[in-house]
């Protein structure tokens, strides 16, 4: 490569993050892989990395983003998983594999893991340099705007895992964020035909209609249990709260039939629930939760390839690396849902 240094956007600390010149990294480690990149999206997260007060953690001086889709320039010596030209998907928190949460099967609870896009440098860069066993290989028809979702797609196949939904369920989904909107398409792939969807923001509920909702509820204008008689003639079977605030709990337990399970999946250590626990009795809840990924990146590439997932439709913007910082002013005024840059310029968006 004759090149020696790239684009990459770096968080700056302060709410800052910049596009900057900077040396393309090398590969150090015998078992480091160096990607070039060719399609990263924005997640709500990185948001919270450039809230004042942080909201997440984010080292200054790294190297941010962590959906992306790459193709591998170069392998260290004892990669054996990948060769150069493959084209892979990057999970991105690289567990300790030995602390307590490793050795009893949740690695993705893991307290030593290290993030890429959070303190180790990311994908929002020409080119990434990542310890091999992170990379999963997928096929070379798939759009990498789409397998940079293949991340947000894996943290909702484990928890769609966790609740099994079956497809004569009622399903009340809240929030039609990014996050949900994949729960969303998810949930239609698996053939559930009634999806009720949450949502206070009017915006949200429209693209949660366009996205395929069979309802959509302002839970803050009505108890959810009138509004769901009202569409169904019946309560929920399942509830997802895909936002983490403090008035979600206590809304999806007034929703739930006898028996029903809710998935908390929707994280915000600033909420708190005031719920009556005798309403999880009467009814015999099970309240469940996941976190992260475990094991989901296959499925999710496997499912990235159904052409009924059409996660497409989340997809509402596609900028240049280097006009990140519109992205994110659009992702903060909630104009957008889901934004993919391309670091390689114009001339790889009009590749990828
Ligand atoms: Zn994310
Ligand atoms: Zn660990």
């Amino acid at each position: 490569m004759d090149k020696k240094t790239m684009q990459a956007a770096v968080f700056e600390g302060g709410g800052v993050i910049r596009v900057r010149e900077i040396p393309i990294p090398r590969i150090e480690a015998a078992d480091d892989v160096l990607l070039h990149v060719e399609a990263a999206s924005i997640c709500g997260s990185d948001l919270h990395i450039l809230k004042v007060p942080q909201g997440q953690r984010g080292d200054p001086g790294t190297t941010m983003g962590h959906e992306f889709a790459a193709t591998v320039e170069a392998v260290g010596s004892s990669v054996q998983n990948v060769a150069p030209g493959d084209r892979v998907v990057v999970e991105p928190n690289i567990r300790c594999g030995v602390c307590p949460a490793c050795r009893s099967g949740h690695e993705n609870l893991c307290r030593n893991a290290q993030n890429i896009g959070q303190w180790k440098n990311g994908g929002f860069a020409e080119y990434c340099v990542v310890p091999a066993k992170q990379l999963h290989p997928i096929p070379p028809e798939l759009p990498a705007k789409l397998a940079a979702l293949a991340e947000p797609l894996a943290c909702v196949l484990n928890g769609v895992r966790r609740i099994r939904p079956l497809p004569f369920e009622r399903v009340a989904l809240f929030g039609a964020g990014a996050i949900g909107l994949i729960f969303l398409r998810v949930l239609k792939v698996c053939g559930v035909r009634h999806v009720a969807v949450c949502e206070t923001m009017e915006s949200r509920r429209r693209d949660a209609v366009r996205c395929g909702a069979d309802a959509v509820i302002d839970p803050s204008k009505e108890p959810l249990a009138e509004a769901l008689g009202a569409c169904w003639g019946e309560l929920a079977d399942i509830a997802i709260d895909a936002v983490g605030a403090g008035p979600v709990l206590a809304q999806a337990i007034d929703g739930m039939k006898c028996g029903g399970r809710i998935l908390v999946f929707g994280q915000d250590g600033t909420q708190r629930s005031s719920i009556r626990p005798a309403d999880i009795n009467i009814k015999e809840l099970t309240i469940t939760a996941t976190l992260s990924t475990l094991h989901s990146f296959p499925p999710a590439i496997e499912l990235l390839q159904d052409p009924a997932l059409q996660l497409d439709r989340l997809i509402t913007h596609e900028l240049p690396l280097d006009e990140i910082e519109t992205g994110i002013a659009l992702m903060r005024a909630r104009e957008a849902v889901k934004i993919v840059l391309y670091p390689r310029g114009a001339d790889g968006q009009r590749r990828a």
